[in-house]
């Protein structure tokens, strides 16, 4: 389920967006405060921010700007008449779209929904053995006909990943399945190999991803082609 935040000070207001928004099928929080936004967008993850220009403690376009420091979730303004559309649209700020009030809550879902087909990417679990399988060696993959000369720690995590294509693993548990204590600093050492499948896997097809990053829990496999 996509999880969208509404930031809206008039409740009126939200309370019509929350419910088209719950009605298709979206998880939707709601906060009134730019402040308090910019808090729970660090804290949690969310597919969507609908955020008005006009708060009580901030400018939307100052929250937005702070979200844009650490976060390129898609943000759709809501604006009254005469605010700086231009600076939107120019992307100036940051956002992804706007909506100016007043508006129809079916126009701002609709929106929602083109944003986030436009920036959720078609992943397949399923393993195409034409793009990747293992090599008859058994200590490495052939990638479209070509061997992608894995060391055995990175040949370990992929094939780990690839064996369970439908499960997300934590840094910790991708270590544990290639035989590596969990000292200091593993996290970032799985992240280093996972770098270098993926830079391996970019010299033979620039665009394909076949390892997913899924953000505070670790990684899947994920095909993208
Ligand atoms: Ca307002």
């Amino acid at each position: 389920m996509k999880k969208i935040l509404i930031v809206e000070d008039e409740s009126a207001i939200a309370d019509t967006l929350i419910y088209i928004l719950e009605a298709e099928g979206f998880e939707v929080s709601w906060v009134m405060l730019g402040s308090v936004a910019i808090d729970f967008i660090a804290k949690r993850d969310f597919d969507l921010v609908i955020l008005d220009v006009g708060l009580p403690d901030m400018n939307g376009f100052e929250v937005c700007k702070i979200i844009r420091l650490t976060n390129q979730l898609p943000i759709i303004f809501l604006t009254a008449r005469g605010e700086e559309i231009d600076r939107i649209v120019g992307l100036e700020i940051g956002g992804d779209d706007y909506v100016t009030k007043p508006f129809s809550p079916r126009e701002v879902a609709a929106r929602v929904k083109t944003i986030l087909k436009r920036v959720t990417p078609a992943i397949s679990n399923d393993v195409d053995p034409t793009i990747l399988s293992r090599a008859p060696s058994g200590c490495d993959f052939i990638l479209m006909g070509q061997a992608l000369a894995l060391t055995a720690i990175e040949f370990k995590l992929l094939n780990h990943l690839y064996s369970q294509p439908h499960l997300v693993f934590s840094r910790e548990q991708l270590l544990q399945a290639c035989g590596q204590f969990c000292d200091i600093g593993y996290e970032r050492n799985i992240d280093t190999h996972i770098k270098t499948i993926r830079n391996k896997i970019k010299k033979h097809d620039a665009t394909l991803q076949v390892i997913k990053t899924h953000r505070g829990f670790g990684y899947g496999f994920g095909l993208k082609q």
